[in-house]
């Protein structure tokens, strides 16, 4: 998408080799229209496609996934980071090692809202390794939801979880694809 693109290089900051920082219209301040704009270019690639819940996972999935549930006219339900561990039973939860963080912790969602057989569309700010996205899906594996696809605002195409999910044989749209960056060159997109 042009327009991201376009934003990335004028106010994405290159950190080293693998983390861009989109604090100013992304992660932190927040371009509404921008989103807005993602979440119909979303909508057109996933066409047709049924689809009946948008699934993110907290914090900055939120308000990109938010767009695209509007666009929808479907929930959004975000994934919370547990920081208790549920021993109710009424929760789905699994692992995700974090990569901007290097840990591991754990996310979880209510039963009651997802359902076996929902149509789900899961959307997230960045796929790096993949695994936050492989998370997401594992969710909706244990409550036997259907995984529509994966819409990413910007894949980096250097890291594997792109690879990955699609040989998996999920359908993953990314906005941007970042071919390569460092903090000296900047960024290269596919
Ligand atoms: P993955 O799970 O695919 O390895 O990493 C994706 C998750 O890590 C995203 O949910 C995002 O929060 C975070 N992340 C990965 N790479 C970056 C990055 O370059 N910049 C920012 N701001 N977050 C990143």
């Amino acid at each position: 998408m042009k327009s991201l693109e376009e934003r990335i290089r004028k106010d994405g900051v290159v950190i080293g080799d693998d983390i861009l920082k989109v604090d100013s219209f992304l992660n932190h301040q927040i371009d509404c229209q921008l989103l807005e704009d993602m979440a119909k270019e979303w909508h057109k690639e996933f066409g047709d496609a049924k689809v009946d819940k948008i699934l993110t996972i907290e914090a900055s999935g939120i308000a990109m996934a938010s767009f695209v549930a509007k666009e929808y006219g479907v929930p959004l339900l975000f994934a919370k980071k547990a920081k208790t561990r549920n021993l109710a039973g009424d929760v789905y939860t699994t692992k995700v090692v974090s990569f901007t963080h290097s840990t591991t912790y754990d996310v979880m969602v209510s039963k009651k809202y997802l359902n076996q057989g929902e149509n789900v569309l899961i959307i997230d700010d960045f796929l790096a390794n993949g695994e936050a996205l492989k998370g997401l899906i594992d969710l909706c594996k244990q409550a036997g939801a259907n995984v529509v696809g994966c819409g990413v605002s910007i894949e980096k195409g250097f890291q594997a979880g792109g690879d990955t999910l699609r040989k998996m044989g999920y359908k993953v749209v990314s906005l941007a694809r970042i071919k390569a960056m460092n903090s000296q060159n900047g960024i290269e997109f596919e």
